[in-house]
């Protein structure tokens, strides 16, 4: 099928990679053969898109066909693909020291730079670092984290994790307890107790009035004595690319604290740059007591995560074993590469990049609201969605078919392309997206 003209700049010139046809039908042989796909069908794959080579916003497969990424991957992308800047940190870094554990007393110095750094660069009240190898792992430390530390303060019986219906924290144990979408829980038996639900933070069906007073409700029949923490994405990714109302985020912190309940941030998605700052947390006005990320620390070059952890887990831990950890948490390579990674969003000014470009494609994409099947086009920064009043799937494949990623999740679709993706691709963004809503419609 000819596309509808490919994504303006995503063929720069004499740099757009030749396809690899002679390997292209062998490599998709092959994966169907022997991959199981993270969220597919497990019998019957689906026809593999193999990615060859990426530059900035845009990606090419090895037939040859270039891509706009809407989607930034899995958001993991800020400085966009094929940085070699990057490549180098982790080549030198590999050559000197590829790695070594840091369980114990054992260190390496791209792991102390970096932390160092991320508390310089944090929201204010987070002291400490603990790394990981990603994002589910960061929630699983600090769901335990959060436990631990009212073990140690005296209150044992402080367990219950309050997370929210249509929440994504992660697929492993604790992370996935946590997550409030059921289509991923189903079929895995009993998960960690002792997490409960509150409603999805939408501005869309619910004041913060009604959402506060809920989250005191709920507060008031399970007992503040038993609650350890809240976790929280700052704009729900998965759940949609859902911002919940501006003055949510002070006030939910305002009840969690006269509570003495922790409040875990999971900026895994929203921190470095993503939505006009360097956290969500700046954004919305609040000092969480952890704030998880992983994707945009290293920009997905490698992975990486790093759990920040401020200072009343630290005050009521007062000190005592921390018995977790995970082989390669501070690993040397990955923290090279953040390190790298960072300077690329400082020099290039990437939170600013976010919020002018998000204004300029939210500008583009305002008008589908009018039409009868769009029930809201939303967003902060350069986290984008689009919620129809039916499956999103056909604004899925319709982009595709036209060389544009993004994501359908459910009735939304996800539109959060890297930070440096230029004006004349997010025009060319705003426009296949339109095509497609509008074809949804008839
Ligand atoms: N938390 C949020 C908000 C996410 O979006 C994700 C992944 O998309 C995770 C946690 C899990 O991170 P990972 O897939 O690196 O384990």
């Amino acid at each position: 099928v000819p596309r509808d003209p490919a994504p303006e700049g995503s063929a720069p010139g004499d740099r757009a990679p030749e396809g690899r046809p002679g390997v292209a039908d062998e490599l998709a042989e092959l994966d169907k053969r022997a991959i199981i796909h993270p969220h597919t069908t497990i019998g019957a794959p689906d026809e593999p898109v193999i990615f060859d080579r990426g530059e900035g916003a845009v990606l090419w497969d090895v037939r040859g066909e270039s891509y706009l990424d809407g989607t930034c991957g899995l958001w993991q992308c800020p400085v966009g693909h094929g940085r070699p800047e990057l490549a180098e940190a982790a080549a030198e870094q590999i050559r000197r020291l590829e790695f070594y554990s840091s369980f114990g007393d054992y260190s390496n110095e791209p792991s102390i730079r970096l932390a160092e750094r991320l508390l310089r660069l944090a929201p204010p009240g987070l002291e400490k670092v603990f790394f990981t190898n990603g994002g589910s792992e960061g929630n699983e430390t600090a769901i335990k984290l959060a436990r631990l530390a009212h073990h140690h303060a005296g209150h044992p019986e402080r367990t219950v994790i309050l997370a929210r219906t249509g929440g994504y924290h992660g697929m492993a144990g604790g992370s996935l307890a946590a997550t409030g979408i059921d289509r991923l829980r189903e079929g895995f038996g009993p998960l960690l107790p002792d997490v409960e639900f509150l409603g999805k933070p939408h501005a869309l069906h619910h004041d913060t009035d009604a959402l506060v007073a809920e989250l005191e409700q709920r507060i008031a029949e399970l007992g503040a004595d038993r609650i350890a923490a809240f976790i929280g994405e700052p704009v729900l990714g998965v759940g949609g690319m859902v911002p919940p109302p501006p003055d949510y985020w002070p006030r939910v912190q305002e009840v969690l604290r006269r509570n003495d309940i922790l409040l875990v941030l999971d900026e895994i998605v929203t921190a470095f740059g993503r939505v006009g700052h360097w956290f969500a947390a700046e954004h919305y006005g609040i000092e969480p007591d952890m704030v998880v990320t992983a994707k945009g620390l290293t920009s997905g070059y490698i992975p990486m995560g790093a759990v920040l952890v401020g200072r009343r887990v630290l005050d009521l831990v007062d000190g005592a074993w921390f018995p977790h950890g995970f082989t390669y948490n501070g690993h040397p390579v990955g923290a090279a590469v953040a390190l790298a990674n960072l300077d690329i969003l400082e020099r290039e000014d990437l939170p600013r990049r976010a919020k002018a470009v998000g204004a300029r494609i939210m500008d583009g994409l305002a008008p589908l609201a009018e039409l009868d099947h769009v029930r809201e086009v939303r967003g902060v920064g350069l986290m984008l969605g689009i919620e129809l009043d039916r499956d999103a799937a056909g604004v899925q494949s319709g982009a595709r078919a036209d060389g544009l990623i993004v994501r359908a999740a459910g009735n939304n679709i996800v539109i959060s392309p890297p930070l440096v993706i230029t004006d004349e691709q997010a025009d060319t963004l705003v426009r296949l997206v339109c095509k497609h809503v509008a074809a949804v419609g008839n």
